[in-house]
């Protein structure tokens, strides 16, 4: 299970009034997070996709025709000592609250729907909609760990003429996920010559037109047997970096760990900042600037992708014009692995959570 819609039934929704937010809470139907498992899979069907309608939600906007909008992903997780927490919800409303101005959207007032998300994932616990801890995910570090997603994300006001948004909804959903990429698979990538993001475009928004290059370039290298596209700069197409909606990094043989600065072309990605201070607790050099595929391919010694969704994911080998560089046959490399189970285990609540990333609902 990667990502399926099993929609939890309480949903956030709050909609710009021209003034402020107005807020609700929804409860759609649903039975009890037991029985909803073990039901039928037409029957299950119908109500899931009941639970993902809203009649009073136009069909034709900004957002369906013309990819006005933008979202956020976090994670809520299960805690080894009980309860559930957000790993650094406040960024994710922060940068939430930045996509829209640069879409030039009202944009939302942070501390509301940060209360919002918490409120939200505790209407949905309190129903019994949680994911339950499973110590058997300690066995591999978490990497087979389940967790809450949890996705806000702005939709426009009726309209088809094209135009900005000046009456948004926010809407919050969540819904569980296992882990992104196979658990101990080989991660292949592979560079592409499409262009997620250029200079003074919208790649630092996370917006959803960002979404349709990255989509496009990801098949085709999953067709060409690649598990991950990785883009290059528009212009010289030479340097690294994103992957198709994840950061990039590359430890070098000399121990620093470097990961593309960041520009108007690059999503400023919390798990990224994170891992930054992971690593310089440990001591490791770290270094944000510009880095060639054709450095990669000298020096580097391993590299992962970052990403909520994606966690902390090895790239085992990159290919670029048909030539393939190999970081590691199989598995992690040490410094990815060590960097992977702390951050892992601050989420799920077996390391001492040092900066207070986790928010208790
Ligand atoms: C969301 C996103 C990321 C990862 O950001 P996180 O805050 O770590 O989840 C990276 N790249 C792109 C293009 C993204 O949209």
């Amino acid at each position: 299970m990667a990502f399926t819609l099993e929609m939890f039934p309480h949903i956030y929704k709050s909609k710009f009034n021209g003034q402020t937010w107005d807020e609700t809470f929804v409860e759609k139907e649903h039975k009890s997070y037991e029985e909803e498992k073990a039901m039928e899979e037409s029957e299950k069907e119908a109500l899931l996709l009941g639970r993902n309608n809203f009649s009073d939600l136009p069909l034709v906007n900004y957002t369906t025709q013309y990819g006005m909008g933008c979202f956020e992903g976090l994670k809520a997780f299960p805690q080894k000592n009980g309860g559930i927490k957000l790993f650094r919800p406040d960024e994710n409303v922060k940068r939430m609250k930045k996509s829209m101005e640069g879409l030039m959207m009202p944009p939302v007032e942070e501390d509301r729907l940060l209360q919002g998300i918490l409120k939200m994932v505790k209407l949905n616990a309190d129903s019994g909609f949680a994911i339950p801890y499973d110590a058997a995910w300690e066995k591999d570090d978490y990497l087979s760990g389940h967790a809450l997603y949890v996705r806000p994300f702005s939709y426009a006001e009726p309209g088809i003429g094209v135009n900005l948004s000046y009456f948004p909804w926010v809407i919050v959903v969540a819904t569980p996920v296992g882990s992104y990429f196979e658990v101990g698979g080989t991660n292949d990538a592979v560079t592409t010559d499409m262009v997620r993001a250029t200079k003074n475009g919208t790649g630092w928004i996370k917006c959803d037109s960002n979404y349709v290059i990255p989509t496009l370039a990801k098949k085709k290298a999953i067709a060409d047997g690649f598990m991950e596209a990785i883009f290059l700069d528009a212009e010289e197409h030479r340097y690294i970096e994103e992957g198709s909606s994840c950061n990039f990094f590359c430890l070098m043989k000399d121990g620093t760990l470097v990961t593309p600065e960041l520009g108007d072309t690059i999503l400023p990605g919390i798990t990224r900042k994170s891992i930054l201070q992971l690593a310089q607790d440990r001591g490791i050099k770290t270094e944000e600037r510009k880095l060639s595929v054709e450095e990669v391919f000298a020096d580097g010694a391993e590299c992962f992708v970052s990403g909520t969704a994606a966690g902390l994911t090895p790239i085992n080998s990159l290919t670029h014009l048909g030539q393939k560089k190999v970081f590691s046959e199989s598995g992690t490399g040490k410094v990815s692995e060590a960097l992977l189970v702390e951050l892992k285990g601050i989420q799920y609540g077996a390391i001492e959570d040092r900066y207070d990333w986790m928010w208790s609902v």
